[in-house]
């Protein structure tokens, strides 16, 4: 089992580089940000508790987004591991993975950091709302998401480095740039 956890601000391209580690590794991908606006569109109590969080810009409670990612994990199996995609995003959540995994006998192997400059990252959320249909691509949540991502989400960083579970990746230029260099990462430590 190899389990990834890709990290970055909101529009560093955790998603797309997500993508294409599934289908060169066979890992299975779960975006945390996927499983609420799932719970929204079936209007469930923890959907209706979230809609209103994530269109303002900010975090659902930590109880709410560890139970959804364990009922998760439960209904959908792995025998190869998992992308963990927008979730650790608070040093609490990192502590809960690391503890539902290891109670599987697994554990995070890396936690990749997509590096972008906060110019790009605006530049391309905003571009990406105008397709995107997502409530919270808009210029005022996007300023409150990168906010809470320095005040709150950074800190995890700094959880997984202490353990050398911490790898840099810069994704300021191109998604195939970008995921060499993951490919480099991952080959160099999955075997
Ligand atoms: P994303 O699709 O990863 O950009 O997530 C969209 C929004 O969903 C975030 O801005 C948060 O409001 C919420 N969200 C996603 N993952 C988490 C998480 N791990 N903890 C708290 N809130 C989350």
């Amino acid at each position: 089992m190899f389990n990834i956890v890709i990290f970055g601000a909101p529009g560093s391209g955790k998603g797309t580089q997500s993508d294409l580690i599934e289908s060169k590794y066979h890992l299975k991908h779960i975006s945390t940000g996927e499983l609420l606006r799932s719970e929204i569109e079936r209007d469930s109590e923890e959907g209706r508790i979230a809609n209103n969080l994530i269109s303002k810009g900010n975090l659902v409670p930590d109880d709410l987004i560890i139970g959804l990612l364990k009922k998760k994990i439960e209904s959908s199996p792995s025998r190869t591991g998992y992308i963990f995609d927008g979730f650790p995003r608070t040093v609490a959540q990192a502590e809960a993975l690391d503890k539902m995994l290891s109670e599987r006998g697994e554990k995070v192997n890396v936690l990749l950091d997509l590096e972008v400059n906060e110019k790009i990252l605006i530049e391309r959320l905003l571009n990406r709302g105008k397709t995107s249909g997502r409530s919270d691509d808009n210029l005022d949540t996007i300023k409150k998401r990168l906010q809470i991502y320095h005040e709150v989400t950074m800190p995890v960083m700094d959880y997984y480095k202490k353990t050398d579970r911490y790898r840099e990746v810069c994704n300021n230029t191109t998604v195939a740039g970008c995921f060499e260099h993951v490919v480099e990462i991952l080959d160099s430590i999955h075997r």
